[in-house]
């Protein structure tokens, strides 16, 4: 964090908002706030170039035609995209973050390339809770969220998954989302941060260039247990 204000850019959150995940940029302002670090969210919207001077990239889920629209403008539009920026996408994002991707009308799109990941439509929709094992990333600690795509992803081998699937579909093989040095996407919505507070730190550590210190919050912390014990109880 060169500058004092952290700046956090919600990419097209008219287009790839549809799913309540731009909450998660609400998420990062307050967990850095609640330190004493002033941050900011910048919403960027379609038709607006994306601004190379951002801390940290936030995109959302969003329908097979809104997210083929929002790959063709970030294509075009975030020329700074590969050095190495903090960018977190949520399904629409993860697959728009992916190499290329494929909707229920057949149509190939090219992603951004941040992720090493194709999507095809799958035969049916995931909707459900979504509860998955993280990868050593983040210690193995739960993953819990809930899904709602007919993406099915297919990672190639320079990403590792996020985590694997102990509940619901995820990337469709048992693992779920997918990790590329500082980009992560995910099927989670929640928002994902709000339901992950590790995962919300991780970014922010990244951000900072070191870990933060911890924040005593044993609301979040009784919600989330509320959560992962609700799941097992449906299963
Ligand atoms: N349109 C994509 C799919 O159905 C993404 C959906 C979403 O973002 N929730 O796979």
């Amino acid at each position: 964090m060169a500058e004092s204000v952290v700046h956090i850019g919600l990419l097209l959150p008219e287009v790839l908002g549809t799913y309540g995940d731009t909450g998660n940029a609400q998420v990062l302002c307050r967990r850095l706030r609640w330190r004493g670090l002033d941050a900011e969210v910048v919403p960027v919207g379609l038709g607006e170039p994306v601004p190379s001077t951002l801390d940290l990239y936030l995109l959302g889920g969003g329908e097979d035609g809104a997210q083929a629209l929002a790959a063709a403008h970030l294509r075009k539009h975030w020329r700074s995209r590969s050095r190495g920026a903090v960018v977190f996408g949520v399904c629409a994002g993860l697959q728009v973050l992916g190499t290329r991707f494929r909707g229920l009308d057949g149509v190939e799109h090219d992603g951004l390339g941040l992720l090493d990941v194709t999507t095809e439509a799958g035969e049916r929709r995931a909707v459900a809770e979504l509860v998955a094992t993280s990868s050593e990333l983040l210690g193995r600690a739960p993953l819990t969220g809930f899904e709602n795509h007919l993406g099915v992803s297919k990672l190639g081998a320079d990403s590792e998954p996020l985590g694997s699937v102990v509940r619901g579909t995820g990337n469709g093989d048992g693992t779920e989302g997918a990790v590329t040095d500082r980009v992560i996407g995910t099927y989670l919505h929640g928002p994902a941060l709000a339901r992950n507070p590790e995962l919300a730190d991780l970014l922010l550590s990244w951000v900072a260039g070191h870990p933060l210190p911890p924040l005593d919050l044993p609301e979040v912390d009784r919600l989330r247990t509320e959560r992962l014990t609700a799941t097992r109880r449906r299963r």
